[in-house]
């Protein structure tokens, strides 16, 4: 048995906090690998380790002093050893690091810094090994992670070790030059980890108790989620419920290794388990809603056009010169809507208008921005009757017009479109159907 736990920046942000991370560890003796993020924000209106070190870098590629920006970013460490009376000194490692400043490396070794540093101090804080991610985490020479290498690295690497710290969101090419993943990565080298060791539990330490049933800026106090499919946290994160990277889901995927995200600062609460699939009964018909704005839908109007073969494609393929995607198409038997981002589209509007004018020749292009999608997600829909009935109703009675609706064929979610002014009583009247009247 084998829990890999990843801890993110704002459980390691201070002394303090890396304490409570201590006992947590401390608590479970299955809990061998650790991953931890940078130190993250200590309260707000702080900065990140990372966006620190991103900004001092720049600093020293612009040639500037830099100096004064890198003295703080040791404060920042040396807080965490003092506070915790570790027999440490990063004096070496600061000066290599600043020689490479100088030398202007690149911007992904000085962000990585962030997470190597506090891997040392973890590991030393621990009494476990350090393993260095360099080392095993693989990318190829044009920067694109390579899964099988660092399988394969990292099993091998891990075998042999009865408890390590590996620092999250870096590794490196065949060269030996850092390379990041995305922001947020660490959650990445967790899954990776938990995947080299074939952990039981891959356990995502985070300021959360998990997901919540809907956004509680806008519903007080929601339910939390006990237990969510990788398919439905996928419905909800991608409408705005984002909790994990989403690149960290697939290797554990792969192997069934469910993930429990939790709460440094409330171990107690049972967090969120996130399974491939599961028997469990989900308390209410609906799992979650989640909701985006900043749409606009895009409706071409021909008569005629359904008898036109190639027609959405031909639409279709203007949005893709465009370089932008498409959210939805609600279809007609003379219309035709394409729902997308409205920020991307603004940008390319005029050459979007003409380039359908010139592919299709409509009779008319109607454009309504200012929309907003909710997703009201859930794997026990598919077994209910009736729930579109209850949305519809719900959003009736508040007096939200509905202006699209998607139920894709997985029967997951139902998609709704409305007015960017009615999203907030939109989610509000679907959450109390579902989830306040207990049904
Ligand atoms: N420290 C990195 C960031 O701020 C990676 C992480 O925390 O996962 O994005």
């Amino acid at each position: 048995m084998n829990t890999v736990v990843k801890f993110g920046g704002s459980s390691l942000a201070s002394s303090e906090q890396f304490k409570k991370v201590g006992s947590i560890i401390r608590a479970d003796k299955e809990r061998k690998y650790v991953v931890p993020s940078a130190p993250g924000k200590r309260f707000d209106g702080d900065v990140k380790v990372t966006d620190m070190l991103y900004s001092c870098y720049r600093q020293a590629a612009a040639g500037k002093d830099f100096s004064s920006n890198f003295e703080n970013i040791k404060d920042r460490y040396q807080e965490i050893i003092d506070g915790l009376d570790l027999d440490i000194s990063l004096e070496d490692e600061f000066k290599v690091i600043e020689e490479n400043f100088r030398n202007q490396i690149g911007e992904d070794y000085a962000a990585s810094r962030g997470e190597y540093l506090n891997g040392i101090l973890m590991a030393k804080y621990l009494d476990y090994e350090f393993v260095d991610a360099a080392d095993v985490i693989c990318f190829d020479e044009d920067g694109d992670f390579d899964a099988k290498l660092t399988d394969k690295k990292l099993s091998r690497r891990l075998s042999g070790i009865e408890r390590a710290v590996v620092p999250g969101f870096y590794g490196s090419r065949a060269d030996g030059t850092i390379k990041t993943f995305s922001r947020g990565g660490s959650d990445i080298t967790g899954s990776l980890v938990a995947k080299a060791v074939h952990s039981d539990l891959y356990e995502n330490w985070t300021d959360v108790s998990g997901f919540l049933m809907a956004d509680p800026r806008i519903i007080k106090n929601p339910v939390p989620i006990s237990t969510i499919t990788y398919r439905e946290m996928r419905e909800l994160s991608y409408m705005g419920a984002s909790v994990l990277h989403e690149d960290a889901v697939f290797p554990l995927r792969q192997e069934g290794i469910p993930i429990n995200i939790k709460n440094t600062n409330r171990p107690e609460d049972q967090g969120t388990m996130i399974v491939e699939s599961t028997c469990n009964k989900p308390k209410y018909t609906i799992t979650g809603i989640g909701g985006v704005k900043g749409y606009v839908s895009v409706t071409i109007e021909k008569a005629m056009m359904n008898a036109e073969v190639g027609f959405g494609r031909k639409v279709l393929q203007v949005f893709e010169e465009a370089g932008l995607t498409f959210e939805h198409i609600p279809s007609g038997i003379d219309t035709f809507s394409v729902l997308v981002n409205q920020k991307e589209f603004e940008k390319k509007e005029q050459q979007i208008i003409a380039g359908l004018h010139r592919a299709v020749r409509p009779d008319l292009i109607e454009l309504e921005p200012d929309l907003a999608l909710i997703a009201v997600v859930g794997r026990g829909m598919k077994r209910t009757r009736g729930t579109a009935g209850r949305i519809f109703a719900a959003l009736a009675h508040s007096h939200v017009n509905v202006k699209m609706i998607d139920q894709g064929s997985s029967e997951l979610n139902i998609i709704i479109g409305v007015e960017k002014r009615d999203f907030e009583a939109a989610i509000k009247a679907i959450y109390s159907i579902f989830v306040l009247s207990q049904v």
